[in-house]
């Protein structure tokens, strides 16, 4: 079997090398070099995109809405048929809104936390306001509009998850999911990777641990909670009932 990649359908883009955010778990911010993907070199690679079969492209970065132009090259992109979803700090999505719901599929925006907390991970004071204004103007483009969240689980947010689910529900989002702090690999701007000390100032503890697992049984037992009337459903009781109706002739 030949080696080589036959199809792409998904593919990473980052467009834009610098962020606005300034998060503890990430070295990203620390580039200086602001180097971005121009319309004209997307343009080269369209026909290499046609031809892997690139169904959908996930803008990453850095800050997409950095770029100078991205929204020549989602139209690009849009032209062949592709879907687009973009992953953004959320803090320029209110000056974007309305190219965004024009020419974006779906939004997932960065979630760390309650406010304070948001704001501490991001090293942005202001962060959370700015990114719940941002969700507000893109549901006034559209109210249906899909925007979800992502968590970074950290020492830092660790006893703060049941917060980041009402937090996300306070600002509109249509869902939040959770992935943990990544501590060792060299992706996130670290070619060397991180030492010990960096990596425990982000890492959990034995204790925070425990914290952290507190906070995903309660998640766990209040979803179950909200989900008992669905039980009702599960056990088609309902469906007995209006069987029995129907067998009666009601
Ligand atoms: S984690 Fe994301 S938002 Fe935060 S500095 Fe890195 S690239 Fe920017």
């Amino acid at each position: 079997m030949s080696p080589e990649i036959q199809a792409l359908p998904v593919l990473i883009v980052n467009p834009h090398s610098r962020c606005n955010c300034r998060c503890t778990m990430c070295d990203i911010w620390k580039t200086t070099d602001a180097l971005e993907i121009g319309a004209d070199e997307l343009r080269r690679q369209l026909a290499s995109i046609e031809q892997m079969e690139v169904e959908w492209v996930v803008l990453s970065g850095g800050e997409p809405l950095m770029h100078s132009d991205l929204f020549s090259l989602c139209r690009a992109l849009r032209e062949r048929g592709v879907r687009i979803t973009l992953l953004s700090t959320g803090l320029l999505i209110a000056r974007h809104a309305a190219a965004v719901a024009e020419f974006i599929d779906d939004v997932i925006v960065s979630l760390d936390g309650p406010a304070a907390v948001h704001d501490w991970i991001r090293g942005v004071p202001g962060a959370f306001e700015l990114l719940a204004a941002g969700i507000r103007t893109l549901r006034k483009q559209t109210s249906r509009y899909p925007i979800q969240g992502r968590s970074t689980v950290q020492r830092a947010n660790c006893a703060h998850l049941r917060d980041t689910v009402k937090a996300a529900r306070d600002l509109g989002l249509d869902s939040i999911s959770f992935l943990p702090a990544d501590l060792t690999s060299t992706a996130f701007n670290r070619p060397e990777g991180w030492d010990a000390a960096r990596q425990q100032h982000v890492g959990l503890n034995a204790e925070e641990l425990i914290q952290l697992q507190a906070e995903i049984e309660a998640i766990i037992a209040r979803v179950g909670e909200k989900k008992r009337p669905l039980d009702e459903v599960r056990d088609f009781s309902f469906a007995r009932q209006a069987m029995k109706e129907l067998e009666a002739g009601k």
